[in-house]
Formats: C-alpha cells, sequence, structure tokens
C-alpha cells in the first residue's frame, strides 16, 4: 500500500496502519505549472524591494501559529507519513520554535560586506537569485521545506514548493500558515509526483532547492544544465558509525540504537553501517541488543510504540531484500528480524556483514542496524569511507584519537563521540554524492543569494 494515490485530480493520503484516507489535495496539472511560475516571478521584485529584515519579521507570526496548531498539523503530518504522534507534533512544533531565530539570521547573513583596500572599497551584495523552486521528500516532511523556504524568503527570492506525493497535506498546511502573513504569490505550492517536479525544474526559475535522492537529484542537474540555474542538492546517504575502543559504550551503544531506528529508520543521516572493534564488540553488541528492546512498532497514534510503519510498501520491500541478500551472504541476525503485517518493519540487529552485501553500500532507509567487525581504527576508517556518499558520520573512541581519525572521514558532517548535529550558525552539508552545495547557518542561507561586488574609489 502506497501513501498516496493518484487519481484523475487529487492526491489522496492514506493513514499507514488502516488504510483509511486522511485527506486530499488538488493535483497542479503539469500544463499549469508555467502560470505558477509566471506569478511567482511578477511577486518578485516587490518581495525583493523590501528588507530582509522587514521580510523576517514578516513571517515570524507564522512560527507562532505553527506552535498555536502543532497538536493539529502534527496529527495530519504523523497519520501520512506514519511517524509516532509525540514526534509529528515535535516536528511542526521546533518549525515553530526556530522561526524567530532562523529569520533573524538569515536577514543578518545577507547583510553587504565590506572590504577595503588602499584606493578601492568593494561591497559585496548578497541578492536574491529571483524564484526559488524547492523540491523536499517525505521523511521530515515539514522540517525539509522549512528548512529551504525559510533562507529562500528572507533572502528575497519568491518561492515555489513541490512536496513529495507521500506527504503532500502536511506540506500543503504548512504554505496555509505561512501565507496567512505573505503577499500574494511569494509562496506557492504545486502538487503532484515527479511530472510536476521536472515541470518546476524545466520552466523558468533561477534556483533549484532539492532534497531527496540521489538518483532524482542526478536528473535534477541534468535538467538544469542547459539553464545552468543554480543548484542546491541535499541527497542520500550511507552514514558509518564507528566504535573503537575507550568509547563510552553506554553512549555509542544508546546512540547507533537511536540512529538506526528513529523515524523506522528513514533519516538521511540514519546510521546505515557500524563498524566496532573486535576488543569491544561483544560488549558493544549486548548492550546494543538491550538498547533495542526499548523500540516498539505500531500505529502513529498508539502511545506505546516509538516506531510507526514504513512509508510505502515498496520501501518495505526494498529493506527485506537487503535484509535477505545479507543473510544469504552470511549476516548473522542478533535481534529482530521476524515477519509483520502491513507495512511495519521490526528493528533488527544484523552481524557479520561485509562490503559484497547491498545492505552495506546501497541506501536502506529502514530500522536495521547493520555490524561489521574491524580490528584498529584505520581499518574502520577506510571501510566508514568506501562509499559513493558523504552526508554524515559518527566517531565513539577515546577523545584524541576519535578526533584524529574523525579528520580522515570524507563525510561532511562528522560527529566525536556524540552526534553530528553541529552548534547554532553551523552549515548542513553533504560530501561527495550526498550533495551539492549547502544549507542552514549563515554560509548556508547566502547560497539562497547572488553575490555581487560593486567597487568605489575610496578618498
Ligand atoms: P525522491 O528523490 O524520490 O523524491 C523527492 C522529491 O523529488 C519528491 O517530491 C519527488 O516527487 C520529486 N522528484 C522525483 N524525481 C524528480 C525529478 N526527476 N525531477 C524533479 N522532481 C523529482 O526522494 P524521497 O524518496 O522522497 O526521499 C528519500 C531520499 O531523500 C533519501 O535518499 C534520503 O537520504 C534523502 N534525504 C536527504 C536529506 C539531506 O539533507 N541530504 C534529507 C532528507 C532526505
Amino acid at each position: 500500500m502506497s501513501t498516496t494515490a493518484t487519481s484523475k485530480a487529487v492526491l489522496e493520503s492514506f493513514n499507514l496502519s488502516t488504510g483509511e484516507s486522511v485527506g486530499s489535495v488538488p493535483i497542479t496539472p503539469v500544463n499549469q505549472v508555467d502560470a505558477v511560475i509566471a506569478q511567482a516571478r511578477a511577486a518578485a521584485p516587490a518581495w525583493a524591494a523590501l528588507s530582509a529584515q522587514e521580510r523576517a519579521d514578516m513571517l515570524k507570526p507564522a512560527g507562532k501559529m505553527l506552535i498555536d496548531k502543532a497538536d493539529e498539523l502534527g496529527r495530519i503530518l504523523s497519520l501520512e507519513q506514519g511517524k509516532p504522534l509525540a514526534e509529528g507534533i515535535g516536528e511542526v512544533e521546533s518549525c515553530g520554535q526556530r522561526m524567530d531565530g532562523e529569520t533573524d539570521e538569515v536577514a543578518k547573513a545577507v547583510q553587504p560586506d565590506i572590504l577595503t583596500d588602499e584606493g578601492v572599497e568593494s561591497k559585496i551584495y548578497y541578492d536574491p537569485f529571483g524564484v526559488c523552486a524547492t523540491i523536499t521528500p517525505w521523511n521530515f516532511p515539514i522540517l525539509m521545506p522549512h528548512w529551504t523556504i525559510v533562507p529562500a524568503l528572507v533572502a528575497g527570492n519568491t518561492v515555489i514548493l513541490k512536496p513529495s506525493e507521500q506527504t503532500p497535506l502536511i506540506a500543503d498546511e504548512y504554505v496555509k500558515v505561512l501565507n496567512e502573513f505573505l503577499p500574494e504569490g511569494v509562496l506557492q505550492i504545486i502538487h503532484g509526483e515527479d511530472d510536476q517536479g521536472k515541470a518546476l525544474v524545466a520552466g523558468d526559475v533561477d534556483l533549484i532547492a532539492f532534497t531527496g535522492s540521489k538518483s532524482a537529484g542526478q536528473h535534477i542537474m541534468a535538467a538544469a544544465a542547459p539553464g545552468l540555474k543554480r543548484l542546491i542538492l541535499e541527497l542520500g546517504s550511507k552514514d558509518p558509525c564507528i566504535v573503537l575502543d575507550g568509547a563510552d559504550l553506554d553512549k555509542a551503544a544508546a546512540f547507533a540504537a537511536r540512529n538506526s531506528f528513529r523515524n523506522c529508520g528513514q533519516v538521511c543521516v540514519s546510521t546505515e553501517r557500524i563498524y566496532v572493534q573486535d576488543s569491544i564488540k561483544d560488549a558493544f553488541v549486548n548492550k546494543l541488543i538491550e538498547e533495542t528492546k526499548k523500540f516498539t512498532i505500531g500505529d502513529c497514534c498508539d502511545e506505546s510504540a516509538n516506531i510507526g510503519p514504513m512509508v510505502m510498501s515498496e520501501q518495505k520491500a526494498h529493506v527485506l531484500a537487503q535484509v535477505e541478500d545479507a543473510k544469504a551472504k552470511g549476516a548473522n541476525v542478533v535481534y529482530g528480524g521476524q515477519p509483520h503485517e502491513g507495512n511495519f518493519v521490526e528493528p533488527t540487529i544484523l552481524d557479520n556483514l561485509n562490503h559484497d552485501m547491498d545492505i552495506m553500500t546501497i541506501e536502506t532507509f529502514g530500522p536495521i542496524a547493520c555490524i561489521q567487525t574491524v580490528k584498529d581504527g584505520n581499518e574502520a576508517v577506510t571501510l566508514a569511507n568506501d562509499t559513493e556518499y558523504g552526508l554524515g558520520a559518527v566517531i565513539f573512541g577515546e577523545d584524541n584519537e576519535a578526533s584524529r581519525l574523525a579528520r580522515q572521514l570524507t563525510a561532511g558532517m562528522v560527529g566525536v563521540n556524540r552526534s553530528l548535529g553541529g552548534a547554532t550558525g553551523s552549515p548542513w552539508v553533504g560530501a561527495r554524492k550526498s550533495g551539492i552545495g549547502y544549507h542552514s547557518g549563515p554560509l548556508g542561507h547566502r547560497q539562497f543569494c547572488q553575490l555581487r561586488v560593486v567597487s568605489t574609489n575610496e578618498d
């Protein structure tokens, strides 16, 4: 069963546990996408003429409204995406709570910089591009649009969102809330599957901020090439977690379990591979089993469950096929692995893995903790870097040694004895085939801007 089904005119979302309809939105006919873009283009000059701080201040009340409506919107999010209600509500709330700080941070980041040499003063302006298309996935169906829409808008672009066809309802609600406070045409939404996304990419847009799979990112990059359209691509990954002698094993096991199973493993920076040093392997695995017992599957409204169903049957089939491939090639099931009805996949620990198995090389996006034994940190780093991806990585070990090895990891974001989440102001950045460009933090906000340098003679 898929979350959504297309009929002639609407995208309908279904509760992933019960199959009941949650609601529907009208599909935007592909031949109307250019008209939507034209409206965004028409609204762009007046929006760009405001100061960044004026634009930021206009969005702030939307943050409060998101917080006020968090219960209602979080329920819609959870019903159509599957994550537990508390996480759905939390995702909505966090977007609301971030709004004041983030809008101010963008407004500050896009103020001009001044450089001087003897006889010359150069002003670096951070201008809007014009029209920004943002195309987003289903796994964090309000946070992902929020991450690109807020900087794009405050930087002075008008925006068109094409959310995932799996989670159109929450995206629609998000845009409605922001549009309570924005001028007409500044933020619009189009609904549909990849055809609508392709029409948007092919249309008269200046910047495409895409979050989603590597293969869709590759198509978008090729489609953007003739127009040399600006791109921010946030793509998939196969994040490693390294656990070495000297690590706090309680902390490492708690992290590895949570980061393998939260959101049913459907997180771009999920722990998809665990490399454990042989000397501490048994102790770590025992602790990981204990941590895994804390995760139970159930309907998003079942308060005793902390993992929901997978977002669609195709995703479940993909995860189980990787597990079967690994078992056929010698993997041991250490915990879980029992079949379940519907879209549920049980949190599972696999051991004795290697890089001949799909589950260690191809993005899984499911609740499977995958363990490979290594003899030392150098072997762990070599294996961790043996991937085309490079979004995040985490290493647990003795502080100095873990920090030294962290600099040898090829991921864009690395956590040492902690998760990879950075301090306020850090960009969200993938390396290698996990992305092009980055967003968030002052550096990320400027990716939504055209830099212009104006130099004058200094008296
Ligand atoms: P997806 O690529 O299938 O779809 C994402 C969006 O792109 C959807 O709205 C879809 O309709 C649209 N789309 C698909 N093909 C397109 C095309 N050729 N042109 C234009 N639009 C197109 O991804 P998904 O299954 O929704 O999401 C899961 C993927 O997203 C995973 O690979 C995950 O790692 C990645 N992801 C990455 C990040 C990050 O920050 N790097 C964050 C979240 C998710």
